[in-house]
């Protein structure tokens, strides 16, 4: 049987694959089982911050994996105690819990917030508020924080407790925490999985403002927004607002498994001793890489994150087509529909995504102007 074949008869089909078997990667090239080579704009959905294989990556994974590749939480280890050192003293959060995912990093989230609201103003202050369109992960509970039915169904009942308010309405947003009792508001400021969609700069400010008036934790999930992808180490950094708590994974460590969640002082102390865990969280081949990764991220580099998504934005919107996003997390609204873009892109040599009825694209952070002109170029011609 063709690799295609044997996957096809042997895993469970959650994923609908494109006719691509991907053999090998080097930076932003990779290459499918026939030798055609491809200009990646998706980086694994926004996880491989410098490419595929980037050598500086592999050798801080390599250097570890000789070293010491798992302990379990029951020892101090150097990498993970570093690298929480270096999130913290970037953000300025004061603490961090590791685990492997997106979605463990929301459980996390969601977890603190309700620990700190049970403590503060009693157990029955337990609902989280998100927004339609948001995508916040698969397991029951962060499904449920999923502001989208059809992630929902057949899969009933979810973790009770969640409301949704409407992106960028404030008021809205206002009446929900009047009407409830409400432990935490959770935000993407961009929405990834619902279509490329930034939230107005007032509304996230009002956010915040709620949230510091009611004494509710301001959750923002920068799983897909984090580490680079906007221009901003994080995506909060944009609009002017110091956050409680912040998810992340996807880039962070560029290609392995892993999830943090970040605490700012108001809630560092809110877990105690055995409230939380996990078996592989902090795992030191991956926090190396992460260590790695973010110490590649200074200002000089997310300038050019920045930089080559102007040039992508201005290029699109020449062409005629509108386009959101910020830095390197872009969604563009096809003419045609997104499948057939999808593909021909493929035809021509370019990977590119999709959210919602978007392209959108999720570039390496370090893509080369020359290779980004061309997947430019490609992209103009498939839209069309
Ligand atoms: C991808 C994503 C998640 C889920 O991450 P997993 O690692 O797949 O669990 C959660 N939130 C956002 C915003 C994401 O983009």
């Amino acid at each position: 049987m063709s690799i295609k074949q044997t996957d096809e008869r042997y895993i469970a089909h959650t994923y609908k694959r494109f006719d691509v078997t991907i053999v090998k990667g080097e930076g932003c090239l990779c290459w499918d089982d026939n030798g055609k080579e491809y200009i990646d704009m998706t980086s694994g959905i926004g996880v491989n911050a410098f490419g595929y294989s980037d050598p500086v990556w592999a050798q801080a994974v390599a250097e570890q994996a000789q070293l010491l590749q798992h302990t379990s939480n029951l020892y101090y280890t150097a990498p993970c105690a570093e690298l929480a050192e270096i999130l913290c003293t970037r953000t300025g959060m004061d603490k961090v819990f590791f685990g492997n995912s997106g979605a463990e990093a929301n459980e996390c989230a969601i977890k603190i917030a309700r620990k700190y609201a049970a403590e503060h103003k009693g157990e029955d202050y337990y609902n989280i508020i998100t927004l339609h369109k948001s995508f916040h992960g698969r397991t029951l509970t962060t499904l449920a924080a999923t502001g989208q039915d059809n992630f929902h169904h057949t899969f009933l009942p979810l973790t009770d407790g969640f409301l949704y308010a409407e992106p960028n309405d404030i008021e809205g947003l206002q009446k929900l925490v009047s009407d409830n009792k409400v432990a935490g508001i959770l935000i993407e400021t961009v929405q990834g999985e619902g279509g490329v969609n930034a939230l107005d700069a007032d509304f996230v400010k009002a956010v915040e403002r709620i949230c510091k008036e009611n004494d509710i934790v301001f959750m923002v999930d920068e799983v897909q927004t984090g580490n680079g992808r906007t221009g901003k180490l994080y995506s909060y950094m944009h609009f002017g607002v110091q956050p409680d708590v912040v998810s992340t994974a996807k880039g962070l460590a560029a290609g392995l498994p892993m999830g943090a969640t970040l605490m700012s002082k108001k809630v560092s102390d809110v877990f105690s001793y055995g409230d939380h865990g996990s078996t592989f969280g902090g795992n030191p081949v991956c926090a190396a890489a992460a260590i790695s990764v973010l110490s590649r991220m200074d200002d000089a580099f997310l300038a050019e994150v920045a930089e080559k998504g102007s040039y992508v934005k201005t290029r699109l919107e020449e062409a005629g087509y509108e386009v959101s996003g910020l830095g390197l997390m872009i969604g563009i609204k096809t003419k045609k529909p997104v499948a057939e873009v999808l593909s021909a892109c493929i035809e021509k040599g370019v990977l590119c995504l999709s959210a919602k009825d978007k392209l959108r694209l999720l570039p390496p952070l370090n893509i080369p102007t020359e290779q980004l002109q061309k997947a430019v170029d490609v992209i103009i011609a498939s839209l069309s």
